[in-house]
C-alpha cells in the first residue's frame, strides 16, 4: 500500500512540475498546451473560412461548455487523477505479469525497426484498440451512460471533439496499457507527434467543414462520416451505431460498420430523449454513476 502511495505522490510531483514547465514555457519543445491552443485555433479558422452549415454561428450552441471540457479533460483531469492512476495501473499490471512468470514477456518486439515504421504500426494498433473500445461504449449499457456526454452535442463543431466524460479516459487508457504497454516492447519517442496528429484529425472530424478527402475517405475518418456517428436516429441495420472510427475509417469499412446513406450536413444529432438530458457540466459528470435509467 505504501508503495502505491509513493507512486501516486511521485506522479503528482512529476505532473505538477511538467504542468508548470508547460505553462511557463509555451514555446518550449513538445508543449501540449500550445499544441491544443494552436490546433483549436487553426481548425476554428478553417470552419470560418469553409463553413459546411453556413448559418451556424462561429460560437455555436455548446461552444463554451465544450471549451471547458477540452481543458478539463486535457489538464485538470490529468492533474487530479489520471497521472497517478495510470502510473499505479502500469505498476500493478507489471507486478501481475511478473508474478505469473512473464517478467520479460512480450508478444512483439519492434525495437529493431525504423522509427517511422514503429510510428505507423503504433498508430494503426492504437487506433484499432480505440475503435474497439468505442464500440463497447455503445454496446455496453453502463458504459454508454458515460459516453452519452459526447453524444449530447446537438450542433456540431470542432470543440465537440473533447467533450467526453472523464471515465472515458480510464476506459481508453486501460485498453491502451494492456495492449500497447505490455504486448509491444517499444517506447515511442514521438508520442507528441502521434498525439498531435490525433488531435488535428479528431478536431477536423467534428468541425463544421464538409470534407471527406476523396478516395482517402476509406482510410481516414472525416467530418462527412463522423457526423453520421452522432445521428440521433439509428438505422435498423446498425442498431448500436455506426462509423466508430477515431482517426481512421479503415476499420469501419473492413468490419462493415460504415454508414453514410446521404449527405449528413443537416441531420438531427444526439440520442432518444436528448431534450431531457442535463446541459450542466457537473450534472453530466454524475449522470453515468446513476443507477436509474
Ligand atoms: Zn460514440
Ligand atoms: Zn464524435
Amino acid at each position: 500500500m505504501k508503495e502505491i502511495l509513493d507512486i501516486i505522490l511521485r506522479s503528482y510531483k512529476g505532473y505538477a512540475s511538467s504542468l508548470w514547465e508547460t505553462i511557463t514555457h509555451p514555446f518550449g519543445d513538445y508543449n501540449y498546451f500550445t499544441l491544443l491552443i494552436l490546433v483549436s485555433f487553426g481548425v476554428w479558422c478553417l470552419e470560418l473560412i469553409f463553413p459546411w452549415r453556413k448559418k451556424q454561428s462561429a460560437i455555436r450552441k455548446g461552444f463554451w461548455i465544450d471549451a471547458f471540457y477540452m481543458f478539463f479533460n486535457f489538464y485538470i483531469f490529468n492533474l487530479i487523477i489520471f497521472t497517478a492512476l495510470s502510473n499505479t495501473t502500469a505498476h500493478l499490471f507489471g507486478d501481475l505479469i511478473s508474478s505469473i512468470g512473464f517478467s520479460e514477456w512480450r508478444l512483439f518486439d519492434f525495437s529493431g525497426l525504423s522509427p517511422l515504421v514503429q510510428f505507423i504500426i503504433y498508430f494503426l494498433v492504437a487506433d484499432f484498440i480505440q475503435w474497439s473500445i468505442h464500440q463497447l461504449l455503445h454496446r455496453v449499457p453502463w458504459m454508454w451512460k458515460f459516453h452519452k456526454v459526447h453524444h449530447s452535442v446537438t450542433e456540431m463543431g470542432f470543440s465537440a471533439h473533447l467533450r467526453y466524460h472523464f471515465m472515458e479516459n480510464i476506459f481508453y487508457r486501460t485498453g491502451m496499457y494492456i495492449f500497447l504497454g505490455y504486448l509491444f516492447n517499444f517506447k515511442l519517442e514521438h508520442a507528441f507527434f502521434l498525439h498531435g496528429a490525433t488531435i488535428i484529425i479528431g478536431h477536423i472530424n467534428h468541425a463544421n467543414i464538409g470534407w471527406d478527402y476523396g478516395p482517402l475517405k476509406y482510410i481516414f475518418n472525416n467530418p462527412k462520416m463522423h457526423i453520421w456517428h452522432h445521428a440521433k436516429d439509428l438505422p435498423k441495420s446498425h442498431p448500436h451505431g455506426m462509423n466508430f472510427g477515431i482517426s481512421l475509417s479503415l476499420w469501419d469499412y473492413i468490419f462493415g460498420t460504415n454508414y453514410i446513406p446521404s449527405n449528413g450536413r443537416d441531420i438531427p444529432l444526439g440520442f432518444d430523449k436528448i431534450e431531457e438530458y442535463p446541459t450542466n457540466f457537473f450534472v453530466q459528470q454524475t449522470e453515468g454513476f446513476n443507477s436509474k435509467e
